[in-house]
């Protein structure tokens, strides 16, 4: 049918790891380097993801530390969750785990449909990687999690990355819900 199906996607992550540049670069397909810091935003956008129509609602969120990451706005009627970090920053990475259970236990499951992004691929080059790929595939496969490695700036895998997440929605929900 034409049902068009309606997802909201939650980013989260520490300060600065770069989830604003991230859904600029895929609403508006461009690289703001000044961008607003910490202003809380939803974009809409529509997705054809494996020939459906999805109108995904992509919540900017600006948390600023580990006890204004994630409010109960972010986690009520939330399909999925994007969890981001810097490969060049290790405490940034060390908060994707405390975002996650952070979720867990707001949503009393352990099933949560997630993707997890190391964000910044483009920089090692000028600061030093801090997260091995390895590290961040390894915490996303102990949370059943997709993960990726993205660059905003050179707009490697962002597309990537809400494909993944309603992959991870479509796994867990009962076929072909609508809501
Ligand atoms: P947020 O606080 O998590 O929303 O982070 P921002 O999107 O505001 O990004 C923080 C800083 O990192 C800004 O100066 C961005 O220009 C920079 N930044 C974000 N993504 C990338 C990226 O992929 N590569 C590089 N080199 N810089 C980035």
């Amino acid at each position: 049918g034409d049902i068009l199906k309606k997802r909201k996607i939650a980013v989260l992550g520490a300060r600065s790891v770069g989830k604003s540049s991230l859904v600029i670069q895929f609403i508006q397909n461009r690289f703001v380097e000044p961008y607003y810091p910490t202003i809380e935003e939803t974009f809409t956008k529509g997705i054809n993801y494996k020939g459906v129509e999805y109108e995904c609602d992509i919540i900017d969120t600006a948390g600023q530390d580990e006890y204004t990451i994630l409010n109960s706005k972010h986690a009520i009627g939330t399909h999925g969750f994007v969890l981001v970090y810097s490969v060049t920053s290790r405490k940034s990475f060390d908060m994707v785990q405390v975002v996650y259970d952070k979720i867990v236990n707001f949503c009393g499951t352990n099933s949560i449909p997630c993707v997890i992004v190391g964000a910044k691929t483009d920089l090692p080059q000028s600061n030093p990687r801090q997260v091995p790929s390895t590290e961040g595939q390894q915490l996303a496969e102990s949370h059943q999690a997709a993960w990726v490695e993205t660059s905003a700036k050179t707009n490697y895998n962002v597309a990537k990355v809400f494909e993944l997440c309603l992959a991870e929605i479509e796994k867990r929900l009962p076929n072909n819900k609508t809501e």
